[in-house]
């Protein structure tokens, strides 16, 4: 059973509500699914007002919330079912406009989630409205939770056979039967109430930002997603004005020991945030900022991850000072956090210079990921547990979706992005000029984007040294080994390249070494899912011929491909004292000064190719002022070092 919130501009209009959909449906997959939903955007707030107008606006302002869910129920329903949806809405409606206007603001999540509901059951999906208001109790302004998960535990039991419950968030009653409201943001607290009833294995609070950030992203651009947080330092920004999560909704969560994800509705796959128990550090770090405007005054809180030294409070003062900001009042609230008073209007630039001294240390970086596939993948799974100095800020899985992505990504980078390429796209390279000229450094595992003609490699060179921004892709020859970077020291200290010779074919060099007849190691290669897409692009020396351009141009030779020899691998011929070779090699006779070719090399013992075994690779380089060759050998292939090799590009 898992548990999934969406707040409201998650549910804001037909597309949205399609996103959630898609999310729930991967939910489904792995069983049953409680969906929480906050009222559509803006909706409780026009509903408040309604209750303060005079009766005639009220008409007027019902009439327009009634508009406004009938435009997105047109664009997701058609025919008979869009008739019904219309009445359900109109009922609705009605009942509002007969409530006590105390109440009304307990009608947003009615409206929301009646047509999410029915959505579900139009594309045949086990579904069923429930309640909230029966279920969660409040008793002299508290929830009842003794009785509310008794109440809610009851309510889902007796339903084996729906799929996906849909529950309108924020909403309960009273000791007297009446309707009443969890607080404002509270649809985050009835689905932790949920979860906690149900002991679900997963709590996930779907939202518009990419998940609790170091501070509010709308006042500091730089502000960064925090991987992971404790209960303690959650709830604490979450009371303190950080509005991503509803403070009281930590509390259900921690007692029943479940972890909350916070997520981007609008970018799901990103990692987000996970909340959850943490051991406090002896030494407190600091954990994000919540900025809280009050009538008279403006309050910031940092919050810590376990004690702060005891001059932190003077330390801020002085440094705040030196910004020429003076504050009301500086003091620590408990030994983890402390609160800096300001008057009103000066909270965005004291949130600013805070930030800064609290995170935008030399070693962060914000990275913008192209390409989810297996290196991809990998990437963001270790980002997303081990490393705290990079944020992932924006994901594209789809290419379709690239020009939307290079337009967000360079209208908001910072000068410390980066904007990493693990697709195997042929084209997307082409945003490679205007990404470094946006300031933007670029780290690529796609060899296809760096095997383009010479002219255009040099472009992207030339641009990356012109803008002071880096360009590297070490991934693309022998994965996580440091070739390029080898070739690159000696073709830069005025060293002469006399030959490279390359075993970098993993699937060649496992198919010739696995003792198996060709057509046999050739399938099990496929089956393990070392070759490319098209196993021909392989067979062909077509990736070599790839890797062959990135190296020699690394050694300063502007190879073409139509520069080289290519024998394709005659499979019948093959046998185990071959080594499938990429080489260049110094010869003065040939227009670029060097011989390029690929071809099946037979070699004995001695040769340093003879030990290179399965998907191992290896290089050796040959130069003038280097009695015997460099040799590079080992590991050639494996998502997680190939990712960790890109995490290294982009932090060294
Ligand atoms: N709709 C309610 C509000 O705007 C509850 C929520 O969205 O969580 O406060
Ligand atoms: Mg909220």
């Amino acid at each position: 059973m898992e548990v999934l919130k969406f707040g409201g501009t998650s549910v804001s209009n037909a597309t949205a509500i399609s996103r959630v959909l898609d999310i729930v449906d991967g939910a489904r997959s792995r069983g049953k699914v409680v969906l929480v939903s906050s009222a559509v955007s803006g909706c409780t707030d026009a509903l408040i007002a309604m209750s303060k107008a005079d009766a005639r606006e009220r008409e007027k302002a019902a009439k327009a919330i009634l508009e406004r869910h009938y435009a997105i129920a047109s664009r997701l329903f058609t025919g008979k079912e869009r008739r019904d949806v219309f009445q359900v809405l109109l009922d609705t409606c009605k009942d509002l406009l007969d409530a006590n206007p105390d109440d009304y603001q307990t009608f947003g999540e009615l409206f929301s989630t009646r047509i999410i509901a029915a959505k579900l059951h139009c594309d045949g999906v086990g579904a069923l409205w429930v309640d909230s208001r029966d279920l969660i109790r409040v008793r002299k302004g508290k929830v009842d939770k003794e009785v509310s998960y008794k109440k809610i535990r009851e309510a889902i039991k007796v339903h084996p056979e729906v799929e996906v419950f849909v529950v309108p968030g924020f909403i309960a009653s009273d000791e007297r039967g009446h309707v009443c409201t969890l607080g404002r943001g509270g649809s985050d607290y009835s689905a932790a109430l949920f979860a906690a009833a149900l002991g679900a294995d997963d709590l996930q609070i779907w939202t518009d930002v990419p998940g609790i950030m170091t501070t509010n992203p709308k006042d500091v651009r730089t502000a960064r997603t925090i991987p992971q947080i404790s209960y303690d330092a959650a709830f604490l920004l979450a009371a303190h004005g950080a509005k991503v999560l509803y403070a009281p909704s930590v509390q259900p969560a921690m007692e029943s020991e479940l972890e909350m994800h916070i997520l981007d509705t609008f970018h799901p796959d990103l990692p987000g945030t996970v909340v959850k128990a943490l051991p406090r550090s002896a030494h407190g770090a600091w954990v994000g900022i919540a900025c809280e405007k009050l009538e008279d005054e403006s309050r910031l809180c940092l919050v810590a991850d376990g004690p702060v030294e005891p001059q932190a409070v003077s330390d801020l003062r002085s440094r705040l000072g030196r910004a020429n900001i003076v504050p009301r009042d500086i003091f620590p609230e408990g030994d983890d956090h402390i609160i800096v008073v300001l008057a009103p209007g000066d909270e965005v630039e004291a949130l600013r210079t805070c930030h800064y001294i609290c995170f935008e240390t030399e070693d962060s970086v914000d990275v913008y990921l192209a390409g989810e596939g297996k290196v991809g993948s990998a990437l963001l799974d270790i980002i997303s547990k081990t490393d705290n100095r990079i944020n992932v800020r924006l994901v594209s899985r789809h290419e379709s979706e690239d020009g939307e992505f290079f337009e967000k990504m360079m209208a908001e980078a910072s000068g410390k992005s980066v904007f990493v390429d693990c697709t195997d796209s042929e084209t997307i390279y082409k945003w490679y000029v205007p990404v470094l000229e946006a300031g933007i450094n670029v780290v690529s595992s796609n060899r296809r984007a760096l095997s383009v003609p010479y002219a255009e490699f040099a472009l992207m060179k030339r641009t990356a040294r012109r803008m002071r921004r880096f360009l590297r892709y070490e991934t693309t020859v022998g994965a996580a080994l440091p070739i390029l970077d080898s070739i690159n020291m000696s073709a830069n200290s005025s060293d002469e390249i006399l030959s490279i010779e390359a075993v970098v074919s993993c699937t060649l060099n496992y198919i010739l070494t696995s003792g198996l007849p060709f057509a046999e190691a050739l399938s099990r290669a496929q089956e393990i899912g070392l070759t490319e897409k098209d196993p021909s692009m392989d067979l062909g020396g077509k990736d070599a011929v790839r890797k062959l351009l990135i190296l020699a141009r690394e050694a300063g030779v502007p190879l073409e491909e139509s520069d080289v020899e290519v024998e394709p691998v005659d499979g019948s011929k093959a046998d185990g004292s071959q080594r499938f070779v990429a080489s260049i090699e110094k010869d003065l006779s040939q227009p670029k000064g060097y011989r390029a070719s690929i071809r099946l090399k037979t070699v004995s013992p001695d040769d340093p190719a003879w030990n290179v075994r399965g998907t191992d690779n290896m290089i050796s380089i040959r130069s003038a002022f280097h009695p015997s060759p460099l040799l590079i050998q080992g590991a050639g292939e494996g998502a997680r070092m190939a990712a960790s090799s890109v995490l290294n590009d982009i932090l060294r």
